[in-house]
C-alpha cells in the first residue's frame, strides 16, 4: 500500500496576525508547526502502514525551505520518505494553483493507493486544497473523515456531519481529508528523531515538477486577494457581577430587552 500525506507548515497560532499595511501574514517571531489536521492525516497513514506489511508513507509539502523541519518531524513520527516542493516560481499560488502543483508532483510519484490531507489549514483556512487535488487527479475524495477502515481495495469512512455521521465506501485510489476526531497523533520517539536526520528530505524545484508555468504563481492563479484585514475589536460588553437571584433576574431582563429570550 502506497500512502501519501500532504502536509502544510503553518504558524503556531490559530490567531493569525496580519500586517495592517501590506495585508500579509506576520510570520516573524511566530514558530511554525505541522498543520494540526495534517498530523491526524499522518497518524491515519501510519496506522494503515502498521497494519499492512510492506506499506510506505511519503509526506509531501509545498513551501519554503524552512518547511524542512516539518518534514523531519513527519519522518521522526514514522514516515518513510519526504518530498518538499519548493521554489520561487511556486510563490503567490492560490489554492487552485497550489493543488495543481501538488497534484502534478503526486502524478510524478505515481502508484499511490491513498492520499491523506488535513481537512483545513489553520492559516489559509479554506479547506479547498485536498478536494482540489482529488479533482485534478480524477480520483474519489472523502472529506471530514473521523474513522477509516480498509478492507482490501475498499475503504469505508465515517464522515463527520453537523448532526451525526455518514458512512461512505470507495475503491482505491482515494483522497481522504482528516479531522481531529480521527485519532490522536503519536509523539516522535528519540530513535525516530535520530533516524529522521539520517534520511534525506528530497527537494523538488520548478524543474522537477512538470507544471505549466502559466498555471502557477500569482499570474497563474484564478483568484485574487483584494484586501485582507483583521476585524475591528468589538466592545467588551456588559459584565454582571454576582451569582445570586437578583443577578440572574437582571440577566434575564436584559436578554428579554434585546429579544434574545
Ligand atoms: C491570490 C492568492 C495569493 C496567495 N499568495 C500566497 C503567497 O504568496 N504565499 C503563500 O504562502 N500563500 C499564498 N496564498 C495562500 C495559499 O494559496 C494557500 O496557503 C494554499 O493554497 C493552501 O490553502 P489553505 O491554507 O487554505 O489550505 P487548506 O485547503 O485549508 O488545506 C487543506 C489541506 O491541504 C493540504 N495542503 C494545503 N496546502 C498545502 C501545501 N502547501 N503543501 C502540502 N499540503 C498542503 C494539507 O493537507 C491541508 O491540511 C495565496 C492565496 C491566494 C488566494
Amino acid at each position: 500500500m502506497k500512502l501519501i500525506v500532504c502536509i502544510k507548515q503553518v504558524p503556531d497560532t490559530a490567531e493569525v496576525k496580519l500586517d495592517p499595511k501590506t495585508g500579509r501574514l506576520i510570520r516573524d517571531g511566530v514558530p511554525s508547526i505541522i498543520n494540526p489536521d495534517d498530523k491526524n492525516a499522518l497518524e491515519a497513514a501510519l496506522r494503515i502502514k502498521d497494519e499492512n506489511e510492506g506499506s510506505t508513507v511519503t509526506v509531501v509539502s509545498m513551501g519554503p525551505q524552512q518547511a524542512d523541519i516539518a518534514m523531519r518531524e513527519a519522518l521522526a513520527m514514522g514516515a518513510d520518505e519526504a518530498i518538499l516542493i519548493s521554489g520561487r516560481e511556486f510563490g503567490g499560488s492560490d489554492t487552485w494553483a497550489t493543488s495543481y502543483i501538488i497534484a502534478t508532483a503526486l502524478k510524478k510519484i505515481g502508484d499511490y493507493d491513498m492520499i491523506l490531507c488535513g481537512r483545513q489549514a489553520i492559516d489559509g483556512d479554506t479547506a479547498q486544497v485536498g478536494p482540489q487535488i482529488a479533482e485534478q487527479l480524477g480520483i474519489a475524495q472523502i472529506t471530514y473523515a473521523r474513522d477509516i477502515k480498509l478492507n482490501g481495495r475498499t475503504v469505508t469512512v465515517e464522515r463527520m456531519l453537523e448532526d451525526g455521521f455518514q458512512v461512505v465506501e470507495a475503491e482505491l485510489p482515494v483522497l481522504i481529508t482528516a479531522i481531529k476526531e480521527l485519532n490522536t497523533p503519536r509523539y516522535m520517539t528519540p530513535r525516530g528523531i535520530y533516524k529522521a536526520y539520517e534520511k534525506q528530505v528530497k527537494i523538488w524545484g520548478f524543474a522537477d515538477v512538470p507544471v505549466d508555468e502559466a498555471k502557477i504563481g500569482l499570474k497563474g492563479s484564478p483568484t485574487n486577494v483584494n484586501k485582507t484585514f483583521s476585524p475591528e475589536q468589538k466592545g467588551k460588553g456588559e459584565m454582571l457581577e454576582g451569582a445570586d437571584r437578583n443577578t440572574v433576574k437582571t440577566l434575564v431582563e436584559k436578554l428579554a430587552e434585546k429579544h434574545l429570550l
